[in-house]
């Protein structure tokens, strides 16, 4: 579903709960016929019918608790439908690096759904034949992709043709998978000189946050030095080439205290951008 799907969808739920609300409050506060009496099987003349309004015996009655729940809904859909704003909420852009990985790639994308997190994975142009699907589910569930050059190298031991080729061939492949070029660029191990600055036509996305998920670091390591370092605006990176469950918990830790974002959205990202970002 698009977006302004997504969103009408919402709203067409919103109405529906609120109506349903107005529905049972109305059913339970109408006038109710109660016979007051019934003589030998039949009314008598005498027989009284009194419109009564029923009574609310509890002052937790369900009427109130189903009229709580529905005002916690609306208030719930409605902030759901504010869109994020970084200028307001606490932000962190979590990247990925490194992949497409068969494995460690969807089991990623699955707990990133879950937590309704989003992300930014930063590919290797030579990784990508093979696993094309995996890159279109990246951009179909709304997370950023960028290039990290075509092979790995240490950018600042190579050439201007070098570096183009680096960047160019990794552009070609992921555009190739059907997805959109991507519109940024982490240079490998985050080496780079004023060559590759002039070469690379797109912002160069550094980071702030590091928990060398690469080296042996336990799950409860990399999770640990997240969480201790993280702040709002922070970029932090990871990969999606190990055993992710470090990296999981990390998500859905942050996921309570911050609005997990894509790194074009927290920097607000504009074309033309050839600048380099350690974070916001
Ligand atoms: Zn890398």
């Amino acid at each position: 579903m698009s977006k302004r799907g997504t969103y009408i969808a919402y709203i067409v739920l919103g109405i529906s709960i609120f109506v349903l609300g107005l529905t049972s409050q109305a059913l339970a506060t109408a006038p109710v016929a109660q016979i007051s009496s019934v003589t030998s099987g039949h009314l008598e003349s005498s027989d009284r019918v009194i419109l009564s309004k029923r009574e609310t015996p509890f002052a937790h009655s369900p009427h109130d608790i189903l009229t709580n729940t529905v005002q916690a809904s609306i208030a719930s859909i409605a902030e759901d439908l504010r869109p994020i704003d970084c200028a307001i909420d606490a932000c962190v852009a979590l990247t990925f690096d490194d992949g497409p990985d068969r494995i460690h790639t969807p089991a990623l994308l699955d707990v990133l759904k879950k937590h309704k997190a989003h992300a930014s994975f930063f590919l290797i142009g030579n990784k990508i034949a093979g696993r094309e699907e995996i890159v279109r589910r990246i951009a179909a569930e709304g997370h950023d992709i960028g290039n990290h050059s075509w092979a790995h190298p240490n950018m600042t031991k190579l050439t201007a043709a070098q570096i183009d080729a680096e960047f160019n061939q990794t552009q070609v492949a992921i555009a190739n998978t059907g997805v959109p070029a991507p519109r940024m660029f982490r240079p490998p191990y985050g080496k780079q000189n004023a060559l590759v600055a002039s070469r690379i036509p797109v912002p160069r996305i550094l980071w702030n946050v590091d928990p060398h998920d690469w080296a042996a670091h336990t799950p409860e390591q990399i999770t640990a030095d997240v969480l201790k370092n993280v702040r709002n605006g922070s970029i932090v990176v990871m990969h999606d080439t190990y055993d992710i469950t470090g990296e999981s918990r990390a998500i859905e830790a942050l996921s309570k205290s911050y609005k997990l974002v894509t790194v074009s959205k927290l920097l607000s990202i504009k074309p033309g951008d050839r600048n380099q970002y350690f974070s916001r």
